[in-house]
């Protein structure tokens, strides 16, 4: 169990859950990215389109 970085909602992470994959929050609908495991850390996925330097 982690907590969304965006609106602190509880994440429920699977046991088997990988660095580097998304997931979804429930509550927010943001999308999350995996970026550690062991201690588990979990923060905003980029946007895949993003406007650099405008
Ligand atoms: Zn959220």
């Amino acid at each position: 169990m982690s907590e969304c970085p965006v609106c602190g909602a509880n994440i429920s992470v699977a046991d088997d859950v990988v660095k580097g994959e998304l997931l979804e929050c429930d509550d927010c609908g943001t999308e999350l990215e995996v970026k550690n495991i062991d201690p588990l850390k979990i923060e905003e996925a980029p946007e895949a389109e993003e406007d650099w330097g405008q």
